[in-house]
């Protein structure tokens, strides 16, 4: 299967969907992976502005994926609005370059500005094409759809933290979802829903068989 990941920030596919990318990559599935900014302008001030940028490129070395498995774009954080089409016209040029048969994004149920472009765009670029499903990140939902599970076993979930233990930027900023308890306590409460000891949830906007 051929799986396309969208990030509006780097971190937010690892917060999302990390277990469930470690799980199709351990069967054999073909990963490509697109980040829309690396949240230079959120840095904190004594950090490299490249900082996120290299945090994610070590995410993706240490899922053994190659340059040619993702692409990162540098709109500035808060603004992806201003640049709507060209995220349309990235995500059309993939759509006909790669072919992927799912499309993991954000919600449109996600209240953060620029998840919200990344959103509609994967929708307009994909609606007819792919299935499409949007990962849970609770902290920017007012309401979420648990349709679908992805079942996570034990390895899934320790691969989980240990991807995000690589965004050492966003340690520093205090957030509490990249805790080990944040990611384990989802990870079961989705879990419990799926008879799984974890999982990740998702909404399903698209489903074609
Ligand atoms: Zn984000």
């Amino acid at each position: 299967m051929k799986v396309l990941i969208l990030s509006p920030h780097t971190d937010d596919a690892e917060l999302g969907c990390g277990g469930s990318i470690f799980k199709f990559l351990n069967r054999g599935d073909d990963i490509y992976w697109i980040v829309f900014s690396t949240a230079e302008d959120s840095l904190p001030k004594n950090l490299p502005k490249n900082t996120l940028r290299e945090e994610f490129i070590r995410v993706v070395q240490s899922l053994n994926l190659s340059s040619d498995n993702y692409s990162i774009c540098n709109f500035k954080v808060r603004y992806l609005h201003e640049h709507r089409q060209k995220i349309l016209d990235k995500l059309i040029e993939v759509r006909i370059s790669f072919n992927p048969d799912l499309v993991i994004g954000p919600s449109v149920n996600d209240f953060h500005q620029d998840h919200q472009i990344v959103a509609n765009e994967m929708i307009r670029a994909f609606k007819t094409t792919s299935s499409i499903i949007s990962y849970e990140l609770p902290w920017n939902h007012v309401t979420f759809n648990t349709q679908l599970f992805i079942k996570l076993n034990n390895e899934h979930i320790s691969k989980k933290c240990s991807l995000l233990r690589n965004y050492q930027s966003q340690f520093l900023k205090n957030r509490l979802y990249f805790s080990k308890e944040y990611i384990y306590g989802i990870g079961t409460t989705r879990g419990i829903q799926c008879n799984s000891k974890y999982a990740e949830a998702f909404e399903v906007v698209r489903w074609m068989i």
